[in-house]
């Protein structure tokens, strides 16, 4: 099973859809935001709230107001360029921003490593079971814990 381990041009690319989505939809990519984006994108686990914050501390040799902070990173769920996996309190970028919101992802409880899968009969299916009791999903973040590949062999 192939993790994301994300090269130096996957991050870049990512950075600069995430510009331009922002560029065609009006938003207003503040250095905040983009910071912090990419702080989330270079870290290869899921990271915390705390470490981003001091992550940001170092990048800008001084501290950030939390609020401001925080106020970034719901900027950047809203718009769907990054999830919170509630199951591990941590944050992680989405690799197709504005594509489709269903994301459904495998963690490793051991080292936290993870991966985003996408599965379009998972996401029919899970529209099917809403519909049937007339609930209409809004947003799907799956998390599915278990144990990678490397973490088996140990
Ligand atoms: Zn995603
Ligand atoms: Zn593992």
């Amino acid at each position: 099973m192939k993790f994301n381990l994300k090269s130096t041009k996957e991050i870049e690319e990512s950075i600069s859809r995430v510009v331009e989505i922002c560029k065609e939809n009006n938003l207003v990519f503040t250095e905040i935001r983009q910071k912090v984006f990419e702080i989330i994108i270079e870290h290869t686990k899921p990271i915390k709230a705390y470490e981003i914050l001091d992550d940001l501390t170092k990048i800008l040799g001084k501290s950030s107001h939390p609020p401001t902070v925080y106020r970034a990173i719901d900027f950047l769920i809203e718009n769907g360029f990054i999830h919170k996996l509630n199951s591990i309190n941590s944050y992680v970028v989405c690799f197709h921003p504005k594509i489709h919101k269903e994301c459904y992802f495998l963690i490793c409880k051991k080292c936290n490593i993870y991966q985003e899968c996408c599965d379009k009969n998972l996401t029919d299916n899970i529209f099917k079971t809403a519909d049937k009791r007339d609930f209409i999903v809004s947003n799907t973040t799956l998390e599915i814990e278990g144990h990678c590949q490397g973490c088996v062999e140990k």
